[in-house]
């Protein structure tokens, strides 16, 4: 067969070397410049590894991607560290990346809520049953189950700072997953993930498969005898085409679904990102902290502040000094229109309270990335809402990061569902 799949993320990249495997004809088309998608990275001239667009690490329990590495043969350059994840509490950071760490936690005291704070993390850990957990808003389960002091300190402003203005309409499923896949251990690639996204892309093309950069698809069509066509500049036909780009994306390149599966994409809600990443001539977090999570209410101008340093060492960067600040945004914030120079001046005066003696004389260098599809967002009974696979129209595929619910959108789940959509299409 004659396959075109558009977008080189790890979730396209994933099902072409699978539909190459299977001895296809497979052409990649991606309208930006390299391949890697939103866990693309870049790099300074003097860096020796890439710093991801959008801070990005694995999990120990992230099966598929580490699965498809192994397939690859490049297991050895997959490494695991333990950073710090810190929480904030009267001024003060503590740890928090584990629930016997956040059994240690003082903003639960010692009583009855650090004992049901205890449970909800074994049930939920122990638990498969998600599809009662959807039924549910975390907000009146958590309140409900592990009260609401605890829901008030610790869950509460995890879903403001994910999900901004729906973070009272989220399901419980989404922290189920989110509970259930992580671990302590946080891996990388060596080199970053660009270096991944690129030797894979190298393997591809050494398979037989096209990959085109700087092809944006406009339209696919169906078009009787000869499949499908896919107008990228010039039109041409395939017998199977698989899109791995947002479902808003989707509905504009195809607009001849049939109106359900097209209202279906429309109707899913989702939250963009916008990411600051600066180096930095001096360490930020003296005591060698990774990820801060920040509470809203707090007053901070962003969600997260990430020291990718402290997680891979500076000496890979040439001694500079790695630093993320970030948020998740409902489309249309005000963010997305400041200027990077004034995304600067928002964000810096925070850097202090991470470091008394941060000045913003230890800029190097900034960049910021931004992007409006960053995180699906699960409603209630969600699972009712997510677009098959094989969409409605013959031969035209689906697989996003709309579609690996109940798990939360990562690259070990696009690897996941790109596999399954081959697969698919392979049947
Ligand atoms: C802030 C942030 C933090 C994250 N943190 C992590 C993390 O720590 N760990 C983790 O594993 N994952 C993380 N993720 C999620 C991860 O990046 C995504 O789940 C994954 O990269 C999605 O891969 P994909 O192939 O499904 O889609 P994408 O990576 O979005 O790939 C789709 C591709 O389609 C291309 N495209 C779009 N339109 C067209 C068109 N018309 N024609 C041709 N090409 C087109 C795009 O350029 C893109 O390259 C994070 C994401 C964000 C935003």
């Amino acid at each position: 067969m004659k396959i075109a799949i558009i977008g080189a993320g790890f979730g396209g990249m994933a099902a072409a070397f699978d539909l190459c495997k299977a001895g296809h004809q497979v052409t990649i088309f991606e309208s930006s410049d390299s391949v890697g998608g939103l866990a693309a990275g870049f790099k300074e001239p003097h860096w020796d590894s890439y710093v991801e667009k959008f801070y990005h690490h694995w999990f120990q329990s992230d099966r598929s991607i580490l699965g498809l590495i192994r397939d690859l043969g490049w297991e050895d350059q997959v490494i695991f560290h333990r950073p710090y994840t810190v929480l904030l509490y009267n001024g003060r950071w503590y740890p928090f990346d584990s629930i016997l760490k956040a059994l240690e936690f003082p903003g639960l005291g010692y009583g009855l809520d650090k004992i049901r704070f205890g449970f909800i993390g074994l049930y939920l850990r122990a638990t498969n049953n998600w599809k009662n957990l959807e039924k549910h808003t975390a907000d009146a389960w958590m309140r409900r189950w592990a009260g609401a002091n605890v829901y008030e300190k610790m869950w509460r402003p995890l879903l403001i700072g994910k999900f901004g203005p729906y973070y009272a309409d989220v399901n419980m499923a989404w922290m189920w997953a989110r509970l259930k896949a992580r671990s302590t251990r946080l891996g990388t690639f060596e080199g970053g993930f660009q270096r991944f996204a690129d030797k894979f892309a190298l393997r591809l093309r050494a398979m037989g498969v096209e990959i085109r950069l700087q092809a944006r698809v406009k339209f696919i069509k169906q078009s009787g005898d000869r499949g499908l066509l896919v107008d990228a500049g010039e039109i041409d036909s395939y017998d199977r085409v698989l899109v791995t780009t947002s479902p808003n994306l989707l509905a504009k390149m195809a607009p001849d679904l049939p109106v359900n599966y097209l209202q279906g994409l429309l109707d899913l809600k989702s939250m963009g990102a916008v990411v600051m990443v600066m180096s930095l001539k001096r360490q930020l977090s003296e005591q060698g902290y990774y990820w801060f999570n920040l509470p809203k209410d707090e007053g901070y101008p962003f969600l997260a502040l990430v020291e990718h340093t402290n997680f891979v060492a500076p000496e890979k960067f040439g001694g500079d000094h790695i630093v993320y600040a970030g948020d998740y945004l409902e489309q249309g914030h005000e963010y997305f229109s400041l200027s990077d120079e004034e995304l600067m001046q928002r964000f810096t005066p925070a850097f202090k309270k991470f470091n008394p003696a941060f000045s913003p004389d230890w800029v190097k260098k900034f960049w910021v990335f931004k992007t409006s599809y960053a995180q699906p967002v699960p409603l209630v009974d969600h699972s009712r809402n997510i677009p098959a696979i094989a969409t409605p129209i013959q031969g035209l595929y689906f697989a996003s990061m709309s579609q690996v619910y109940p798990w939360d959108r990562g690259t070990n789940f696009a690897v996941e569902i790109g596999r399954r959509a081959a697969a698919l299409m392979l049947a």
